[in-house]
């Protein structure tokens, strides 16, 4: 009959959202997207201006801790599918202010669950409760090993647990009522418009300015990186694709030191800043340890792999490249984000 699917994405004003709601609104023309972020400080609606007229694409500022305005909004438009990205996303404020993270990562997550559970028709075919979610949820690895989907959960900071909480929740909606849902659980995303406290942007804004590079302990935690855009495509597969009642990790086959990666931004900045090379990792500086850091993350992804036929499409090398591209030509998007509250914060984490 012509009418859209209507489709939720919560947190589509942040980093990994924006790309995700990008994704959908441009692919699929049978479903009305509908972005609902709070715009935290980690939300910014210049993410989305190039897709912010499309008529299948529309933007509300909501809270998802607002019980009563989540389910007025699913009693208005029946959404048929959510995929659930909002949420306080950062391990340092998680160990300032874990309360905050309760709220949003369990309560919020409580509240779309119940709101979608109560709100379906019988004309709904595929719906489905997408929880995004992250490889931290399975504590640290030592110098071997991969996190596999059975990995039991062990998280260590407040993050990584309200996280856990949150996926335990979906599943046990699952469980208990049936719910369709799927999760997966991501190692570190890197790309365009990721806010710069997180390692990659916010080294890249650093060696611009000729600022210190906060180095975490001996440098030797070890990450898996992957494209943002590749975990986009992940979504849309697994949301599409993946089986009910099931988890897929998601991957970069791409595990790399702290103080490697570091050194690697730092030869590419040089390169395109047209700087000496060195120059830039003589910004280095170690920093008194995060409390309750996890050593090692890897991710096997071969589930994914197998199964859905994903792989992330670029090397780090090549999207380390786009993305120190995309911050050296957006100068106004980096000033804009990185003036007023957050450089209070920044001051004070790292003073
Ligand atoms: P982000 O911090 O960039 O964005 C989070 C978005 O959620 C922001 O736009 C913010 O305004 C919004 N938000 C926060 N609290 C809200 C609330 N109470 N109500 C409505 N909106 C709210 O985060 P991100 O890095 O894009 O991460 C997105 C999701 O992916 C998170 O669930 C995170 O746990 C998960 N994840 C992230 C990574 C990563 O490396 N960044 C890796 C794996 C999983």
């Amino acid at each position: 009959n012509g009418k859209k699917k209507n489709i939720l994405i919560t947190g589509g004003a942040g980093f990994i959202g924006s790309h995700v709601v990008r994704l959908f609104v441009e692919k699929y023309q049978e479903y009305h997207i509908f972005n609902l972020d709070a715009l935290t400080y980690a939300g910014n609606l210049e993410n989305l201006k190039d897709i912010e007229e499309r008529p299948n694409y529309t933007f509300i500022k909501g809270d998802i801790t607002d019980e009563d305005f989540i389910n007025e909004l699913f009693n208005t438009h029946k959404f048929e599918g959510v995929i659930h990205l909002a949420a306080e996303s950062h391990v340092d404020r998680s160990i300032k202010d874990p309360l905050a993270f309760v709220k949003t990562n369990v309560i919020g997550t409580m509240n779309l669950l119940n709101a979608f559970k109560n709100c379906w028709s019988k004309d709904f075919k595929d719906k489905r409760f997408y929880h995004i979610s992250t490889d931290e949820v399975y504590g640290t690895l030592g110098e071997s090993g991969l996190f596999t989907e059975e990995t039991p959960y062990d998280p260590n900071s407040p993050y990584s647990a309200s996280k856990a909480s949150s996926d335990h929740f979906v599943r046990a909606y699952g469980e208990t009522y049936s719910l369709p849902y799927v999760i997966t659980n991501c190692s570190n995303n890197y790309g365009q418009n990721q806010f710069p406290e997180k390692l990659i942007p916010l080294f890249i804004n650093n060696i611009i300015n000729n600022k210190p590079l906060p180095v975490y302990g001996d440098g030797n935690y070890t990450r898996d990186w992957l494209y943002v855009k590749d975990h986009a495509l992940a979504i849309d597969l697994v949301f599409h694709k993946g089986k009910d009642k099931e988890t897929y990790n998601i991957g970069g086959f791409n595990e790399w030191k702290n103080i490697d990666l570091v050194k690697l931004l730092c030869a590419q900045m040089d390169e395109k800043l047209g700087r000496p090379f060195g120059t830039s990792e003589k910004l280095i500086t170690y920093v008194k340890d995060r409390p309750g850091h996890d050593l090692r993350y890897a991710i096997d992804a071969s589930k994914i792999n197998k199964e859905l036929a994903w792989k992330p499409s670029v090397t780090f090398e090549e999207g380390l490249e786009i993305t120190i591209h995309w911050y050296l030509n957006n100068e106004d998007w980096l000033n804009n984000v990185t003036s007023g509250e957050y450089q209070n914060y920044y001051e004070k984490q790292y003073s």
